[in-house]
């Protein structure tokens, strides 16, 4: 039996819907508050044990179903020729052992949906376009005023709203802001028929990739290395990201370039970090997620990070006679892994910037992925 009976989590997205299932597979009441109404975004990759974070929710076969299968560790990830397309470097193999289930690439918004969905089925309560205004803890709960008039009392508050968590300010008023890691993302799903040649692409202005995702185009995430923070308008996104694409000259670029308008929606972000030191917990609050540990995409593993806090999370509440004890589990289990996915993802950054040789490159994500490959 659950060592709570009820738990509220804010931010119904990756992590925190994902721990709504996890919780309620262990008999918790589960309410999730969420301030979006839509979900947004572009592919998202689970590979190695957040694959199998996915079997253990019960949604795997349907993501898989939905995605795209078999992405990491195929060609998806081959570094090809920006000057040909000739296929370079196969890439290091992700995480792997007897047993492991196939990786998958899915469309960020579907997989929302499907987390949702598997969620309600569950029976949690999840209320979109509200949020909590009030949060009164003590010995025995926390009680929860929302903006939407209701009022709450849970054993347990789990804070799953992202890189910028004003729950982290509020329950770790001394912890560091996020930091930036000198590199911008843009992002841009391309509608019509699969490109041929995926991989990723470099030339000295930066590097692009894509892969085609079944019923939702194809997803071309893309890094440049820019030297300080700040904002950067639509417009300088796009000449950033045409700039990219023309010093390409591989066929599937010339491709890409070909079907990039000017109502294409490009999305673009600079890269940060954050990781909570020691404990992400106080009381009966706990961060979980990108409010705990946000990183870069260098590895592609902030959200497979996410699924694994869901799942180690309710087995830990469902395996401990009290609160505080699984709480302190669950640090115990999580805090190495997701500091190693924290730390390689913002090195291999720096390598990048230093225009360090790939093999470095490809070392350090091998030791790394190979550690994870390990049971969380
Ligand atoms: C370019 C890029 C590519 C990536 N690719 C991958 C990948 O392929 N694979 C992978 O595993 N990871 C990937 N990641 C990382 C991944 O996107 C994040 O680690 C993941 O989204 C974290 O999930 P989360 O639920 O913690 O936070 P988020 O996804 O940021 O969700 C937070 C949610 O909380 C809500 N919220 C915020 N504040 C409140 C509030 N006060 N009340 C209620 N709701 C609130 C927000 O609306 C949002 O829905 C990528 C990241 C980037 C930047």
């Amino acid at each position: 039996m659950a060592c709570i009976s009820t738990a509220l989590i804010v931010g119904g997205s990756i992590a925190g819907m994902n721990a709504a299932i996890a919780l309620a597979q262990q008999g918790v009441t589960v309410d999730v508050v969420e301030l979006s109404h839509e979900a947004l975004g572009a592919s998202l990759a689970f590979s190695g044990r957040a694959a199998m974070a996915l079997v253990e929710l019960g949604i795997y076969d349907e993501v898989y179903a939905t995605g795209r299968p078999d992405l990491p560790g195929n060609t998806a990830v081959s570094i090809r020729s920006a000057a040909t397309g000739e296929i370079l470097n196969p890439g290091p193999a992700r995480p792997t052992w007897p047993g492991a289930v196939p990786g998958v690439g899915v469309f960020r918004p579907t997989f929302l949906a499907v987390a949702q969905a598997h969620a309600e089925r569950l029976g949690v309560r999840i209320r979109k376009g509200v949020t909590y205004e009030t949060i009164e803890e003590d010995a025995d709960g926390v009680t929860v005023t929302f903006t939407d008039g209701e009022t709450g009392r849970y054993d347990l508050l789990v804070g799953a709203e992202g890189i910028r968590s004003k729950l982290r300010e509020k329950v770790f008023p001394d912890a560091p802001a996020p930091k930036f890691a000198g590199q911008l993302s843009i992002r841009w799903m391309v509608p019509g028929e699969p490109v041929p040649d995926e991989g990723w692409y470099a030339s000295p202005a930066g590097r692009l990739g894509f892969y085609y995702l079944p019923g939702a185009g194809t997803y071309v995430p893309s890094v440049i290395n820019i030297p300080e923070p700040r904002w950067y308008s639509q417009d300088e996104v796009r000449a950033i990201f045409t700039g990219l694409l023309d010093t390409m000259q591989a066929p599937a670029i010339r491709e890409l370039r070909a079907r990039l308008t000017d109502s294409s929606e490009l999305i673009g972000r600079q890269f940060e970090w954050i990781l909570l030191e020691d404990r992400w917990y106080k009381g009966r609050i706990l961060l979980i997620g990108d409010a705990a540990h946000a990183t870069s995409a260098h590895m592609g593993m902030g959200g497979g990070m996410a699924l694994e806090d869901a799942v180690v999370l309710g087995q830990e509440i469902g395996g401990a006679a009290t609160l505080p004890e699984a709480l302190a589990q669950f640090m115990e289990r999580r805090y190495e892994r997701v500091k190693l996915v924290v730390e390689t993802s913002v090195r291999l950054g720096q390598l990048e910037q230093e225009r360090a040789p790939h093999s470095e490159n490809v070392a350090l994500l091998t030791k790394a992925f190979s550690k994870l490959g390990t049971p969380y």
